[in-house]
């Protein structure tokens, strides 16, 4: 059944009250946002909650990049499917049940299907991807949002007001720092405070002679942070290994 047909006869009031549900089960969500693509927002979420998970956390990762999903790419999940149960779904379970997964890309039939919804339809997706997945209790959740300020973000953030905080993840040039001044905007806007700014791929080490290149600039993200009082969390720097293990499906 398509989420169209099923959004007809569903209650409302049942589905806040799943939500509501399944929210009070998870102590802490992170969502990760980015003002532009490519700037390495999947590959921070794919690790920061296999890090938080592999210090003994319970941790789940909720990928609502609906146009755009790396996330079972990036973990080597590709084939899974998620179960249906009932009215709930199973998350996919990384390495046993290191970590929940769930995403779009789980229920597309091939990596070159495209998807084609509009704000309401992305809406109900992510009111399923929270209040039917049985994510049980987590200590942390972690969500990867697409780049920018559209309808997933702008869903995750009015469902989870008041519960996530968001981490925001840049490069350190320019074209990309302008971008991330409307992500912070929008965080202010909808009231979702901010853990900090991550500056990604910041200054590149050659492996050959040592030398730091900064090839996307440098302190960027940093400037940024602290011109909005936000805390800088910290720079990682390009790295062909990151860039490799991302395409090798091991994070
Ligand atoms: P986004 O989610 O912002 O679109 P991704 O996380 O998909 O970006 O990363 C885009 C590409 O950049 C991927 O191929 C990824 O492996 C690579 N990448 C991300 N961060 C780094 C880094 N620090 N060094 C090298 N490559 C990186």
């Amino acid at each position: 059944m398509s989420t169209c047909e099923q959004d007809n006869q569903r209650n409302p009031l049942l589905d806040d009250l799943a939500m509501a549900e399944k929210l009070s089960k998870i102590n802490q969500i992170i969502v990760v946002l980015s003002g532009k693509g490519g700037v390495g927002k999947s590959t921070v979420a794919v690790n920061l909650a296999l890090s938080l998970a592999l210090r003994g956390h319970k941790t789940g990762l909720m990928d609502v990049d609906i146009h755009g999903p790396s996330v079972p790419k990036l973990l080597n999940l590709t084939d899974k499917w998620p179960e249906v149960k009932g009215e709930d779904i199973i998350p996919v379970e990384y390495q046993s049940d290191l970590l929940k997964v769930m995403s779009m890309g789980f229920l597309l039939q091939g990596t070159e299907q495209a998807v084609i919804w509009r704000g309401p339809l992305k809406y109900g997706m992510i009111k399923d991807f929270i209040g039917r997945v049985q994510w049980g209790d987590l200590d942390y959740l972690v969500v990867d949002c697409p780049p920018g300020t559209g309808d997933e973000p702008l869903s995750v953030a009015q469902f989870l007001k008041g519960k996530a905080k968001a981490v925001i993840v840049t490069t350190p040039q320019h074209v990309a720092t302008i971008d991330v001044e409307k992500c912070i905007t929008f965080c202010k806007q909808l009231e979702l405070p901010m853990v900090g700014v991550i500056e990604n791929m910041s200054g590149f080490v050659c492996p050959q002679c040592g030398t730091t290149v900064n090839i996307f600039s440098k302190g960027g993200g940093e400037t940024l942070a602290v011109q909005y009082g936000i805390p800088f969390l910290g720079s990682i720097p390009l790295d062909p290994d990151i860039a490799q293990s991302g395409d090798e499906e091991r994070p």
